[in-house]
């Protein structure tokens, strides 16, 4: 303990998907972490969120080597399915494809916080809120937590990490502002044990445009399937009232939907009324933010999870090696900062975009269209909506031109779910 507080390579506040993950890395990378957590107990978890993690997040998962944790928990593999009035786009699960997983929260969290506090070099603090930020010049240095008892303790780094979430505790300290989007949707969901869905274990997802409202299903672990709307908040009225028939009367609506009946309902209701779409620049000087404190994006897309693990590794790739050597370290964050802008702000712009409500544009209506229509055209929609390529990808001029020559051949709406591009079936592991 020095005279001004306890030294640590890296400071990392918050142990959900990202801090859990950025703790897990650095600590292999042979640094000393402190790992900041205000809840006391080992296995707390994320109540307000779904389970579903976009395969963009599996090589992360994979490289963590926790691929057999989350099977142990039950995860469960699978791919999307969508509806829009084209009818449905399947996904193709190939072998080559990685997967989505889905775990609830509830098992999650306390694994990911276990492994990484059992990482050698990272020092679990429960129940210990960071309250402050430690300067030194313009520099960010440190934080200061404090306990279940109230004493106060100084955290000094090299490298002090917002995993913190939606609402940053430390960005605002760090005065670091936020673009904000609003969100016109508000989002109800509970869990359920029904059969899960037409295709085995594939979730399913209803854009029902032009109505603005979406739906999800999904299935996880326990033989559970999470059912969720999203809806416009111009109709929180029709819901507030009894969430339980307005969850009820939404899947009615939908398209080979599961059976969502109240007796079949096993879990507490999820509300989010409130989910503005933000992101700030993911670094300053001695500090970086990951997950949502770095961008908090529509839920809708299911990609917070993925994004909180990517963003974690990308932030250790980028200042590791800085940090053991104790130099260039604000240059490396700096580096980190556009990785993350390179990689996430397409999606930010039009995740926020289609979160006022409004209705697909002429393109979007072109790819669905084909995308229900065309294997390699669902296919292609998949990896963008899976974030395994970036929008610019999905957009190329010629992606859009061979959307446009399916569609021309393809019929104009389906109206119900009647597949049209079921894929043969494959040896996938699905
Ligand atoms: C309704 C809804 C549904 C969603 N569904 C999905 C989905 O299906 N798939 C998906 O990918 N994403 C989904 N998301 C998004 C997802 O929840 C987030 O993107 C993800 O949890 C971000 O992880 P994180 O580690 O950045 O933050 P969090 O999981 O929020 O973790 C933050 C941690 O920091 C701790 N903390 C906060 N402040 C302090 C402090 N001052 N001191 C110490 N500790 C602190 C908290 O206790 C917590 O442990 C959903 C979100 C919502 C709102």
């Amino acid at each position: 303990v020095s005279a001004e507080g306890d030294r640590f390579d890296v400071v990392i506040v918050g142990t959900g998907i990202a801090g859990s993950t950025a703790a897990m890395l650095y600590g292999r990378s042979g640094r000393r972490v402190a790992l900041v957590e205000k809840h006391s107990d080992p296995r707390a978890y994320k109540t307000v969120c779904g389970h579903f993690i976009q395969s963009h997040a599996h090589l992360v998962i994979e490289r963590l080597g926790l691929v057999r944790d989350f099977e142990a928990l039950g995860a469960v593999r699978t791919g999307v399915d969508t509806w829009s009035r084209y009818g449905w786009a399947y996904h193709d699960a190939r072998d080559d494809r990685p997967p989505s997983w889905n775990v609830r929260r509830a098992k999650l969290d306390p694994m990911l916080r276990e492994a990484a506090a059992t990482t050698p070099g990272v020092e679990l603090m429960l129940g210990c809120t960071a309250t402050d930020l430690i300067r030194d010049g313009g520099r960010v240095s440190g934080v200061e937590v404090r306990d279940r008892s109230g004493e106060v303790r100084r955290l000094l780094a090299k490298v002090v990490v917002a995993a913190d979430g939606r609402q940053s505790t430390l960005g605002k300290l760090a005065g670091v502002e936020e673009t904000v989007k609003p969100n016109n949707r508000f989002a109800y969901a509970a869990y359920y044990r029904v059969n899960p869905t037409v295709r085995d274990k594939q979730a399913q997802v209803w854009f029902l445009d032009p109505d603005p409202d979406y739906a999800i299903a999904s299935p996880t672990d326990d033989g559970l399937v999470q059912f969720a709307g999203f809806i416009s908040k111009d109709r929180l009225g029709d819901w507030k009232g009894d969430v339980e028939a307005a969850l009820v009367r939404h899947a009615a609506r939908l398209p080979d939907a599961p059976a969502i009946r109240p007796e079949a309902r096993e879990s507490k209701f999820i509300a989010k009324l409130e989910m503005p779409n933000t992101i700030r620049r993911a670094a300053i000087p001695g500090l970086a933010f990951v997950g949502d404190a770095a961008m908090a994006a529509d839920p809708v897309w299911g990609v917070g999870c993925g994004w909180a693990f990517e963003s974690a590794e990308w932030l250790v790739e980028a200042t590791a090696d800085a940090v053991a050597a104790d130099q260039g370290v604000d240059r490396a964050l700096a580096d980190y900062a556009k990785t993350h802008r390179r990689r996430l702000y397409g999606h930010f712009l039009l995740t926020s975009s289609y979160s006022t409500g409004r209705r697909f544009n002429p393109i979007e209506r072109l790819k669905l269209r084909a995308a229900a229509n065309d294997s390699t055209a669902a296919r292609h929609m998949q990896d963008y909506t899976e974030r395994l390529i970036t929008p610019g990808r999905y957009l190329t001029p010629r992606a859009i031109a061979r959307a446009a020559a399916v569609a021309l051949r393809s019929p104009r709406s389906r109206g119900g779910g009647a597949p049209s591009n079921e894929p043969q079936p494959t040896s996938a592991a699905n």
